[in-house]
């Protein structure tokens, strides 16, 4: 794959690419891109190519500042599959980019950037860097006859009943095939425990690659759902009363090549099961902080309508070595493998942000030495007042309003955050609650019209 200026430019004019994709997020963790003509690419390859900040969501840019650099980093470069895009003639490559102000200085308010912060923060403590595997959820649901989406599945949508194969089973290979030529380490697919929920688990990397992978990923299986006709949702709870989505990362330190997180003298079977002292605080860090970066994991109002009992997603901060309604898991593979699976995030999220306050919060863990309550190996959901309180077991936040306020009582989660994203998020999310609070929902005129 191509790596220097040269290396780029060689490539673009060899496979005559037509169009290059500057690509970024902005804090809500939307994909943006700007679309440039080959007379353009040496320009876009030299960071020059400017942006009008102010136009894009959660930014906050004010009028005199608003004009951006988009700076390429050169190991995202890919060419993408010509039938990603099958309706453009000539292929499309992508570059994804940080962003900074008109002198070159890193614009603070870039997810990118975040995250960039944290894995510097990790590699001064001595740490090779964080190591993040990702399984990701999702559904697939049924299009209207104007395009629009419908809260149907394909698995279940009646008149597919009597076709040969699942169409979103089709468009889930599809995907998968498409990522794995554009170089995504894609491990396992699968459907999912609800009518028309997927999952696509990506092989663990550096953090900055998941990142980059996950909103890859998304734009991936938004465009080929929509060549099958299909809409790709990462909407964590689109149905009540099945499972809804997560993103669980499984997490690992590395130094010097080695897994931080085991510890070889130890015994599998017996407290702490071969976790190293790094491991143990970095999950008593993530404990320490659950509450305070739910809102960046979890950032929708929907997404607490996943954390409820009974589907598989975590309700409290717990961990456990085997049970699922835990908040952390540990799976059993040791040596190279061994791992924090963090179930609490949803797709929702802003990946970048997402990894740089989980990181955030395990490094407080380490600098801190804290230790963990013993994992419980119980189901979580049943567990008594009584017994959560002998366990430490505390609550999840139940509402996005709970989860903004815990994250404006966090200094470290909003230190790593930086001031400028931190005020732009929670603006954004005000309003977002604001307007959820005062709408009149479906349940409340089923419940009380008739009624009252
Ligand atoms: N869908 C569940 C969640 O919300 C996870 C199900 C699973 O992978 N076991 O996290
Ligand atoms: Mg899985
Ligand atoms: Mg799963
Ligand atoms: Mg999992």
């Amino acid at each position: 794959m191509a790596r220097t200026k040269q290396e780029i430019l060689r490539e673009l004019k060899e496979r005559q690419v037509r169009f290059l994709r500057l690509q970024f997020t902005d804090i809500l963790g939307l994909n943006k891109v700007v679309e440039l003509p080959a007379n353009q690419f040496e320009k876009a390859l030299d960071g020059e190519v400017v942006f009008d900040g102010s136009s894009i969501e959660g930014f906050g840019r004010t009028e005199e500042e608003s004009d951006m650099l988009l700076r390429p980093d050169y190991q995202t470069f890919l060419v993408y599959p010509e039938d990603l895009e099958p309706t453009t003639k000539g292929p499309i490559a992508r570059l994804i980019c940080d962003i900074a102000y008109p002198d070159g200085k890193p614009f603070e308010g870039d997810p990118r950037q975040v995250l960039k912060r944290q894995i510097e923060r990790v590699q001064r403590l001595g740490f090779d860097n964080l190591y993040v595997g990702s399984e990701v959820e999702f559904f697939l649901f049924v299009r209207g006859p104007e395009g629009q989406p419908l809260p149907q599945t394909p698995d279940r949508a009646g008149y597919f009943d009597l076709a040969p194969t699942d169409k979103g089973e089709e468009a889930r290979r599809a995907m998968v095939d498409i990522l794995h030529r554009m170089g995504l380490p894609i491990e396992a697919a699968h459907h999912e425990g609800a009518p028309g929920q997927h999952e696509i688990d990506l092989k663990y990397t550096h953090a900055l690659e998941a990142a980059d992978h996950l909103t890859t990923l998304k734009f991936v299986a938004k465009r080929v759902a929509i060549h099958h006709g299909l809409h790709a949702t990462f909407m964590p709870k689109p149905i009540a009363g099945v499972n809804g989505s997560g993103l669980h990362f499984h997490l690992s330190l590395f130094k010097e090549g080695e897994n931080a997180f085991f510890e070889p003298q130890g015994r599998l079977e017996v407290w702490p099961h071969q976790l190293s002292k790094t491991a143990l605080s970095f999950i008593a860090g993530l404990f320490e902080h659950a509450e305070g970066l739910a809102a960046i994991t979890n950032p929708l109002v929907n997404s607490y309508k996943r954390l409820t009992p009974g589907y598989e997603a975590p309700t409290a901060v717990s961990w456990s070595v085997s049970h699922r309604s835990a908040m952390i898991r540990v799976p059993k593979r040791r040596g190279a493998s061994t791992r924090a699976e963090f179930r609490l995030p949803d797709p929702s999220c802003n990946p970048y942000l997402a990894l740089a306050v989980i990181l955030a919060a395990g490094l407080d863990g380490l600098e801190n030495r804290l230790t963990p309550p013993p994992p419980i190996e119980r189901n979580v959901y049943d567990l008594s007042v009584r017994d959560r309180r002998k366990y430490r077991v505390s609550e999840m936040p139940g509402t996005l309003r709970e989860a903004l306020e815990a994250l404006q009582k966090n200094r470290v989660i909003r230190a790593a955050l930086g001031e400028q994203v931190y005020k732009d998020f929670l603006n954004a999310k005000r309003v977002e609650w604001g307007s959820y609070r005062i709408a009149v929902h479906q349940w409340e005129l089923e419940q009380y019209l008739a009624e009252y």
